[in-house]
């Protein structure tokens, strides 16, 4: 994307020529395949299937992820990962990277908890860009307090028998496959499984969410009326599988937390550009020392805040991140992503309000950061209870 990220990198010392790499290839595919049609796939509230497996033929989906089911995880680390996101963000639609990534976060129990034909079968396909897998956890009633989920799935012989409903989920009309967590024990985490539900079983429908922002981002509600899912489907132990995975939501968080930083970054490059043309008062915005001190304020908190992410990736790394490291640093990434947000849109004035900008779209997407994987809220308290905070 732009020359902020490109030096920051430059002087990093997390970010080496297999990174900037991965920078130029991600670089010219989203110039070349998505920035020309993003306008288009928002009003259409959809990105293409052939758009999707052009991202999987060009490697985007697989970065991390095991190179046997068609990934690239040979040498990649936290920082490749940014790199690409960063430019995914380029075209400054958080719906198009919602859109292309569902997977990170719904393929790895597979993976983790799997049995070995189910992942030969799913983790290939949704590499390569031909199946969307999504992940199912919030629900109408709830998304917060996850211990007391209520869909229900009871064992009958060879298969369980799902009934409840699932809501938010990003994805869910494109998905072929959902990581869906059902209560198939008593009350609490440690009576949650992973059930790997498909999208042609008899009992299931689906329905599309009209949102604020993330417009080429699909997200659905989902219904399960008596889903007859094979017992072969569930992915990890019975009444485990939940509390097995809570491990991933610490990356989740920490991508979220880069996810943030990318998109601010966007906002200051268009508020800089755009101070430097419009004139006020006799003279450009920028040489005003109220909206120059904002554009440095606005780099201030996103220094800061990359500065966090990055020493976060590399405890990570080393196994030496806590979870309250990655609950603190999303809270951190989220209110910088919105005050940096706001602060473009203010530089743009009016044009800010007015569609066709990527100020607009951004402000319009800041809400789904501080509340999707984790609320500001929730995170906060849970960072507090693991500091020992009362
Ligand atoms: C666009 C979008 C995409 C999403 N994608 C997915 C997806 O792919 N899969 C998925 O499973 N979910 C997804 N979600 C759901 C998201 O994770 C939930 O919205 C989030 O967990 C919060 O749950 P909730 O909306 O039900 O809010 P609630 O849990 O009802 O909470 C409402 C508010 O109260 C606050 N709150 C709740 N309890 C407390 C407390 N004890 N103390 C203080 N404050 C509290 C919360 O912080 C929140 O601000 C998505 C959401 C959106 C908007």
């Amino acid at each position: 994307m732009g020359k902020l990220f490109d030096e920051w990198r430059a002087r990093s010392p997390f970010y080496d020529d297999t990174h900037e790499a991965i920078v130029q290839s991600v670089r010219r595919f989203i110039a070349l395949e998505a920035t020309p049609h993003i306008e288009a796939w928002e009003a259409a509230r959809l990105i293409p299937g052939e758009f999707h497996r052009r991202a999987g033929a060009a490697g985007l989906l697989g970065l991390g992820l095991p190179e046997e089911y068609g990934g690239t995880s040979e040498g990649i680390d936290s920082f490749h990962v940014f790199a690409q996101t960063e430019e995914i963000a380029a075209p400054g639609a958080g719906g198009l990277y919602s859109a292309l990534m569902t997977h990170m976060v719904a393929l790895p129990p597979v993976l983790l908890l799997g049995t070995a034909e189910m992942k030969r079968r799913v983790a290939p396909a949704v590499i390569s860009g031909e199946k969307v897998i999504a992940l199912a956890i919030t629900e109408p009633s709830g998304g917060s307090d996850v211990a007391r989920l209520r869909t229900r799935a009871e064992r009958r012989g060879d298969h369980y028998s799902v009934n409840g409903s699932k809501t938010f989920i990003s994805s869910g009309m494109r998905a072929d496959y959902f990581t869906v967590a059902v209560r198939t024990g008593g009350p609490g985490l440690g009576g949650i499984s992973l059930l790997l539900l498909e999208k042609d079983m008899p009992g299931f429908s689906r329905s599309p969410l009209e949102k604020m922002g993330w417009h080429c981002g699909d997200t659905a509600t989902l219904y399960f009326d008596g889903v007859k899912v094979p017992a072969e489907n569930l992915i990890g132990p019975e009444n485990e599988g939940f509390v097995r995975i809570l491990e991933n939501f610490n990356s989740e968080r920490l991508n979220a937390a880069h996810q943030c930083c990318a998109y601010a970054r966007v906002c200051l490059e268009d508020a800089a550009a755009w101070a430097a043309e419009r004139e006020t008062f006799g003279k450009k915005l920028g040489q005003h020392p109220v909206i120059r001190s904002k554009l440095a304020d606005m780099a201030r908190l996103i220094d800061a805040t990359q500065a966090y992410v990055d020493l976060t990736a590399w405890r990570f790394t080393r196994k030496l991140a806590r979870p309250a490291d990655f609950a603190l640093l999303k809270v951190q990434a989220t209110r910088t992503f919105e005050q940096v947000a706001r602060e473009a849109a203010q530089v743009l004035g009016g044009a800010s309000f007015i569609r066709g900008n990527r100020i607009e779209r951004i402000y319009r997407e800041v809400r789904v950061m501080a509340i999707g994987g984790g609320s500001e809220e929730i995170l906060l308290d849970l960072a507090g209870r693991q500091l020992g905070f009362g």
